[in-house]
């Protein structure tokens, strides 16, 4: 009884420190605004408050002399003496004193004229004009602070913060002063900025003597880190802009490497414990189908190949990620990536996500596989009964070399002699329990690994979301590639638009006509689809022309049919919904038409345009919008016009989509919450971090070491664990 009564008291007293306390009962708070804090930011306890950190700092350490400040400038602060104030508006405005022309304008405002010797500047106030007018008297000096902007010429503050002048003027120090994530709800309930640097200061003495350091000591040193209650006290209230930079960089370091030491950590367990199967040897398969290429490999393409041959023979399983822009030639690398494996006495699969990309690449692949005798077959839903029984008997015996298909290489029933290397396409398609899958293939070592992408995704991102693969980049196109010349237009114009693609049909050309989805119900969307279809009939009428429709809601049989219909060239115009999105190869289509290109995101709408430029024609990328574009929208579509190249696309889709609703909160969109590092910003401390991590687990791979035991807890929190690699495209 008296040792359960005991430990009953240790886990009170537990719950009983600051860091842990309910936020409602900081003082300052209580239930009203603990639940907004609650709904707001997330915020439960002192602690989670003191993580709440402002996303960016008032300087008032500097006094500037009004006669360098620009309107350009963010927050500035001077000290300067009143010359006059006069109350302007609309109701007979009435010189307050010192003069000055009365100007009839809309609001009533006062208007104070300041200055400090090296010129002057209005202040303007639209509220508390009594008060401020009977403070700000001529000829008393007052520190203001605030954002200037250039209004009819002349420069003023609207509502600067007002503070008495200090000893020594523009020589003077101050401080820096937080700006915290805030919303309306926060504001309106009390909660504003100034509020919230007081609540920071108290958590802030409540919780600093029960701070742990996360990090070992060693790791603090190696990296120049100071420690983290020094970090937290400075993040909230720097002493200086040193102590703040210091106290960032702590913090910002500690997320990433936490990140990556997790991610790594995966890796080498995966690495060291995972026997992989010898694929050494260059053999007759790889340099009959090499030798007999149409065209040279690019530098990239050779590169790439190195790299994964270098990965197969370690004797560690391959799980490399091949990132390449749409058209950069990844069929050839799988091909020939696979064929290493044939040399080496393994068979090879390469699994697509629909049956129309599996079929393209089957014919794709048989074609290079001519000059080298090796067996390929293809396997989708759609295979027969007989095909089957072929395809279970060669993949038994070891007589198909190379199987190409959809899902359906999945099904328990397909079974290899020695499946040696599992390639998979546009892996985003694929969840992670379907890959898990293919593994189980192998003979009895698992096959190695390699999932391509033609999604670009920024390095630093991709460290972060594959930080458990070793990743492979093609960034460089095959030579005389023709960019897609890309230009937006209003839906006003759709005419015009309508007779380009009637001209391009002239020359032989076809087109593409893309529809987002655009409303929550499928059936809607649909309406929509079948719409435009039949607008495009009615301008593009039989037997002149054909028009082929793919969407979801079709079934398989009649999608191909249609697919297949334009590919062949039998219809000129293919209007459908993104199921085109992913690797159709028609390289004839020189238009890809995008309805309602606002609604699209970046990613998406480089994907679509990949579809064409495959050819040798010129092509073209039409962005078709309303008159509903947003501002950022309409900067996306900008963004397509001037550049071709996906990685440049994708990591300024990043920058554009960093701040989510709530003004300073980053990335929300990503499967790891970061509090206070940027995946889009902080990439060079990312790269430094992983280093450092690896560095770590290569001296102890389990972090057993007593040194490590913080690590180790660190991970247990389980905090930077990413969860589902799959969501992400
Ligand atoms: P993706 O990376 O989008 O899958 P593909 O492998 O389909 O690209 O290649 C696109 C086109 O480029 C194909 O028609 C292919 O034959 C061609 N190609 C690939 N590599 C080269 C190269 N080194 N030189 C010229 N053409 C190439
Ligand atoms: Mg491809």
């Amino acid at each position: 009884m008296a040792s359960r009564l005991s430990a009953f008291f240790i886990i009170f007293a537990d719950m009983a420190t600051a860091l842990s306390s309910d936020i409602q009962y900081l003082s300052g708070v209580g239930p009203k605004r603990a639940a907004l804090l609650r709904s707001e930011l997330g915020v439960e306890t002192f602690g989670d408050l003191i993580h709440v950190y402002p996303f960016r700092y008032i300087d008032r350490s500097r006094i500037w002399h009004i006669g360098e400040v620009t309107g350009d400038l963010a927050y500035v602060q001077i000290q300067g003496t009143v010359r006059s104030a006069t109350l302007l508006g609309p109701k007979g405005a009435t010189v307050m004193a010192g003069g000055g022309p009365v100007v009839p304008v809309a609001a009533k405002r006062l208007s104070v004229m300041v200055e400090d010797g090296t010129g002057e500047m209005e202040m303007v106030f639209f509220k508390g004009i009594k008060w401020n007018a009977e403070k700000l008297k001529p000829g008393c000096t007052f520190l203001f602070f605030g954002k200037p902007s250039e209004f009819n010429g002349r420069l003023n503050i609207v509502h600067p913060e007002i503070d008495a002048p200090v000893a020594g003027g523009a020589e003077a120090k101050g401080t820096l002063t937080g700006v915290y994530p805030s919303t309306e709800k926060l504001k309106n309930g009390g909660i504003t900025g100034k509020v919230m640097c007081k609540l920071q200061a108290s958590a802030l003495s409540a919780c600093l003597p029960e701070i742990r350091e996360t990090l070992p000591e060693y790791v603090l040193k190696d990296n120049a880190l100071v420690p983290l209650s020094y970090a937290l006290r400075n993040i909230h209230f720097p002493a200086d802009h040193y102590a703040l930079e210091k106290s960032v960089r702590r913090l910002k370091f500690e997320e990433l490497f936490f990140l990556q030491l997790s991610l790594l950590k995966q890796k080498y367990v995966r690495s060291r414990g995972t026997e992989g199967l010898p694929v050494n040897k260059v053999g007759t398969a790889f340099n009959s189908c090499y030798n007999a290429l149409p065209y040279e490999l690019t530098g990239a393409q050779k590169r790439v190949i190195r790299e994964i041959h270098n990965d197969m023979k370690s004797g560690h399983q391959m799980n490399r990620l091949l990132q390449g822009d749409v058209g950069s030639g990844k069929t050839m690398v799988a091909v020939l990536s696979a064929l290493l494996a044939i040399d080496n006495g393994y068979q090879a699969c390469i699994m697509a996500p629909t049956e129309v990309l599996a079929q393209q690449h089957f014919a794709n692949i048989s074609r290079y596989l001519e000059p080298t005798g090796v067996r390929c077959t293809l396997l989708t839903g759609s295979s027969t009964r007989k095909e089957r029984r072929e395809i279970d008997e060669g993949l038994r015996d070891g007589s198909i070399g190379i199987i190409v298909g959809t899902h359906a290489l999945l099904e328990d029933n397909v079974v290899f002699r020695a499946l040696g290397l599992a390639i998979i396409d546009e892996q985003h398609r694929f969840g992670v329990d379907q890959r898990a899958k293919l593994w189980s293939k192998g003979p009895c070592i698992p096959p190695h690994v390699l999932v391509m992408t033609a999604t670009p995704i920024p390095r630093t991102l991709a460290m972060t979301l594959y930080g458990d693969l070793d990743v492979s980049v093609i960034d460089e196109l095959p030579p005389g590639r023709k960019p897609v010349k890309t230009t937006m237009i209003s839906d006003a114009k759709k005419g015009s638009v309508y007779n380009f693609m009637r001209r391009q049909i002239e020359l032989g050309r076809q087109v593409f006509v893309v529809y987002p989805l655009i409303f929550e119900s499928e059936k809607m969307d649909l309406n929509n689809l079948e719409m435009g279809y039949e607008e495009i009939i009615r301008r593009f009428p039989d037997p002149e022309y054909k028009v082929a429709i793919v969407h979801g809601q079709q079934t398989a049989e009649v999608k191909n049919f249609n697919m297949a219909a334009f590919a062949a060239g039998r219809a000129q115009i293919l209007v459908s919904t993104t199921v085109i999105e992913v690797g159709v190869d028609v390289p004839n289509a020189s238009v890809m038409v995008i309805e309602s290109a606002q609604r699209f995101g970046l990613s998406q709408l480089h994907q679509l345009r990949g579809r064409v430029g495959r050819g040798a024609d010129e092509s073209y990328c039409i962005l078709v919008h309303d008159y509903k574009t947003s501002a950022e929208a309409r900067k996306r579509l900008e963004l397509m016009c001037s550049t071709n190249d996906g990685f440049e696309i994708a990591e300024e889709d990043m920058k554009m989509r960093g701040p989510g609703d709530l003004e300073g909160t980053q990335q929300s969109g990503l499967p790891v919450k970061l509090s206070i590092a940027s995946l889009a910003k902080d990439g060079i401390m990312l790269n430094e971090a992983r280093v450092y991590a690896d560095r770590v687990l290569d001296a102890d791979p389990s972090l057993s070491l007593p040194a490590n035991s913080l690590l180790a807890a660190g991970l247990r929190e389980g905090k930077y664990d990413i969860k589902d690699y799959s969501k992400i495209s």
